[in-house]
């Protein structure tokens, strides 16, 4: 059992400062490994997101004014401070979220670096335009920064989220008020510190931590701010642009999927099997792009299913700061109890179990929220497990016959976030690719997120893009400026 004296407490980051919620209270914060408590975050309420939404409006005007190419050099030594402290911030979210320490370094930690120094560069990038309205005048457009944005952002990649949100945001020329999840929130706080460190003012970067359905709707609506960036489930997406609405707030949206892995007779059968389970099972199942329907030409569907169940047993679920662990925890019991309640589903509606389904067997992983990697064969299209969102290392195994009926099944969703197809053959690639109605797709590669490449969902999976440049625009707003250049006098109703 841990001691009273070994629970650390984060404070917020508001104003340059690190502060307790005002109302005085805690939140407990757990190690998804073995469901100990081992530190404490205040417990905010709306006059802390009072004063945080007010610090960053107080910062605002001069951060917008400061030359791109300062805000360049100041993200760049961000990324350093990143960089110094990739060991430290790894183990500190593999023991929030119980996501292996490996897989938080490398890649999400040198992703995360990679994202800023990318946006560090896009800053100096981000340009108007002329615009050839008349010969009488010299017409232009201004890409202005919104103002304070307000940030909401999940527990499934809690510092890697952060980044992806802070960092267009500031590189416009934006302030922030962030919230990360209540059982996520360390990595956050620990990052909004780095900012100040790194010479970003005092005000630029504010982290908040407190429950979502109180302090998240009180930011979302909050009318100091001029912009929602959220990523979270989809119905908690359409509360918060409901909620947005009011105040006709810029809105960008990031939210689940139930993306489809098609694996056709064609393709290099031993990449399409490794390549499918690490698209499923890589953090444990708990990633908005995870592909959790694996569509497979009828053809190979036995064969492939043998072969992903037999590879599937030897991932290496465990202590997730034991290096070689591939897959950690589960973030609660809450969702392992959910999970484990789909794989019930799954086998009433008809699927077959073909491997995982239970816990590890091991003591030392008893007391933790862990499940093995989980497959449910023989599935169709139309049962639950196959249209709603798991989010856990359960893959559904769905047979089909040819490329239309692929692409049909792919797009047989609400959500259009992401998805794989494996085939050798060029022509299909390119018709799959244009044919699948989801925001990020690979072909041969269970690509992820990637720095310049957009990524964000159709339909039911959100609204705007991340990691792209288009997603800076975003962030200002647009703005067409006319200058008369006539040298006759204005008078247009000759008075
Ligand atoms: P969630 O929607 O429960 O919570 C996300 C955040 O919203 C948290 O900070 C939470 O405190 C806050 N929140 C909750 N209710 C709120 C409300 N009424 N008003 C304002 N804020 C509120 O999501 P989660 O369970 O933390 O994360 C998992 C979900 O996130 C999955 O659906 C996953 O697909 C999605 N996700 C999407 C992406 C993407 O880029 N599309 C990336 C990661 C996760």
């Amino acid at each position: 059992m841990t001691t009273a004296t070994a629970i650390a407490h984060y404070p917020m980051v508001i104003g340059g400062e690190r502060v307790d919620a005002l109302n005085g209270e805690t939140m407990d914060v757990s190690n998804p490994a073995t469901n100990e408590v081992y530190a404490t975050v205040p417990r905010s309420g709306p006059e802390d997101v009072d004063r945080a939404v007010e610090a960053a409006s107080k910062a605002f005007p001069g951060w917008a004014r400061t030359a791109a190419s300062k805000r360049t050099t100041l993200m760049l030594r961000f990324a350093e401070k990143l960089q110094e402290q990739v060991e430290s911030l790894a183990e500190a979210e593999a023991i929030n979220s119980g996501k292996p320490v490996a897989f938080a370094a490398k890649p999400e930690l040198l992703h995360s670096i990679e994202v800023l120094v990318y946006y560090a560069g896009a800053a100096t990038k981000l340009t108007g335009e002329t615009v050839p309205v008349s010969s009488h005048s010299f017409s232009y457009t201004l890409r202005e920064p919104i103002g304070v944005c307000g940030q909401i952002i999940p527990w499934n990649y809690p510092l890697m989220m952060a980044v992806w949100k802070i960092a267009p945001a500031i590189a416009a020329g934006n302030t922030v008020v962030l919230k990360p999840a209540s059982a996520t929130p360390v990595t956050a706080l620990l990052l909004a510190q780095l900012a100040l460190d790194s010479g970003i003012p005092p005000g630029v970067v504010n982290v908040i931590t407190g429950p979502g359905a109180s302090v998240g709707s009180y930011l979302a609506g909050h009318p100091g701010i001029g912009k929602v960036a959220f990523t979270g489930e989809t119905a908690t997406g359409r509360t918060i642009m409901k909620i947005a609405a009011d105040g006709m707030k810029r809105v960008t949206l990031e939210l689940g999927g139930k993306s489809a892995n098609i694996v056709f007779a064609d393709a290099n059968f031993e990449d399409a099997v490794n390549g499918s389970l690490f698209a499923i099972y890589y953090n444990s199942g708990q990633s908005c792009e995870a592909r959790s329907r694996l569509l497979i030409e009828r053809s190979i569907y036995d064969r492939f299913v043998a072969s992903f169940a037999e590879k599937a047993q030897k991932i290496r679920v465990g202590n997730p700061l034991d290096p070689s662990t591939q897959m950690g925890a589960i973030i609660s019991p809450a969702q392992l109890e959910s999970i484990k309640s789909y794989v019930d589903l799954g086998r009433q509606e008809g699927a077959e179990l073909v491997t995982g389904g239970g816990s590890p067997d091991e003591d030392a992983l008893r007391a933790g929220n862990f499940l093995l990697p989980t497959a449910l064969a023989n599935a169709h299209n139309r049962m639950r497990v196959a249209q709603e969102e798991i989010f856990g290392p359960v893959v559904v195994m769905i047979p089909f016959d040819d490329e239309e009926e692929a692409i049909r099944l792919a797009n047989d969703s609400i959500y259009g976030l992401a998805g794989t197809l494996w085939t050798q053959n060029l022509g299909r690639a390119h018709r799959v690719a244009q044919g699948v109605q989801t925001g990020l797709l690979g072909v041969n590669t269970p690509a992820t997120g990637t720095p310049g490449l957009p990524f964000g969902g159709y339909k039911q999976s959100g609204i705007g893009r991340e990691l792209a440049f288009e997603t800076l625009k975003l962030y200002t707003e647009l703005k067409g400026v006319q200058i008369n250049t006539s040298t006759r006098p204005v008078n247009p109703w000759r008075l």
